[in-house]
């Protein structure tokens, strides 16, 4: 099964005006497994520029820069919202990664190949990487060009991230849904740790890179207090970040069957193990932010097809 993207011809004018293109968001009800959820369809903002990466890059959107400046893995869900909102403001983007195979420069696929047009990838030595990336973070890059951090986990990410909690806070009210929980799987957890800041409803994550106390850790840089920091849940079962495994797939493509929804592989797949695990302590009107990255199953369904065919 091979997905099939059309790449859009968007206009500048689409993503300056964000707050519209955030209206896209839905929240819908669906039955997963003869239980309820609800979902906000973060993914339906635009086919690109979705997700919590939206939302964290919302803050750029007014600056006058001259160009942009990243790091990360060439899979990562932020590299092709980077490069597409370069492009869209027509001004370079510069990806930090380590070295690229050869077969995947002949073979692209998924987000490094959604994001080919327009980045210039600078290939890191594996030895140089962690040298490089202390420096990229200590770097004060003049106000021509701005570092965004790996995933986003800067406090500027927060402005974009009001607006979800604000979309979320309207809906609650008007659909008179007082007990309501959210729930969300993270990876710095930026974005579950801005989420309960802003709301007053309980928000439970599970972490997805890393165990329990890596994401504490994460959360503290940016939170002090333990009280602020959204509920972890997780698994006795250790998952590495980024490998295929079985019942990732299976409830990828349950879900996807069920609801007619195109959850992500890399987090949403634990999410949802985890969130069926532990619904019922959470309580009966559950929000499940679906935070975008579907790009990036191109690349994870292949593996998939080669382990389990
Ligand atoms: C980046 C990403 C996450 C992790 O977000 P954090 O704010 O770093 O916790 C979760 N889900 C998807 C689909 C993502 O692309």
């Amino acid at each position: 099964m091979k997905l099939k993207r059309n790449f859009p011809t968007v206009l500048l004018s689409d993503i300056s005006n964000l707050k519209q293109l955030f209206s896209n968001s839905i929240i819908e009800k669906i039955i997963f497994n003869g239980n309820s959820y609800y979902v906000k369809r973060d993914d339906l903002i635009h086919p690109v520029f979705n997700g919590n990466k939206a939302r964290k890059l919302f803050f750029l959107k007014d600056l006058k820069i001259k160009k942009i400046i990243s790091f990360g893995g060439t899979q990562s869900n932020m590299l092709p919202v980077l490069s597409f909102f370069a492009e869209m403001k027509n001004i370079p983007f510069i990806y930090c990664c380590k070295p690229i195979s050869t077969f995947q420069k002949e073979h692209p696929e998924g987000n490094y190949k959604a994001a080919l047009k327009n980045t210039a990838f600078k290939e890191i030595p594996h030895e140089d990487w962690q040298e490089t990336v202390k420096d990229l973070k200590a770097a004060s890059l003049d106000n021509d060009g701005l570092l965004i951090n790996q995933g986003g986990l800067q406090k500027e990410s927060e402005k974009g991230l009001k607006l979800l909690a604000e979309e979320i806070k309207e809906w609650a009210e008007k659909e008179k849904i007082e007990d309501l929980k959210i729930f969300l799987p993270s990876g710095t957890g930026t974005t579950a740790l801005f989420l309960q800041k802003n709301l007053n409803f309980d928000v439970f994550t599970t972490p997805c890179v890393g165990d329990k106390e890596y994401l504490t850790k994460q959360l503290l840089e940016v939170e002090k207090d333990l009280l602020k920091h959204p509920k972890i849940l997780d698994l006795d079962k250790k998952y590495n970040f980024g490998k295929p495994y079985k019942e990732f797939f299976e409830i990828y493509r349950d879900l996807k069957s069920q609801t007619r929804i195109e959850f992500e592989l890399l987090y949403d797949a634990k999410g949802w193990i985890v969130l069926e695990k532990f619904r019922e302590s959470i309580g009966k009107n559950i929000l499940y932010i679906h935070q975008g990255g579907t790009l990036g199953n191109e690349s994870m369904l292949e593996r998939y097809r080669k382990l389990f065919s």
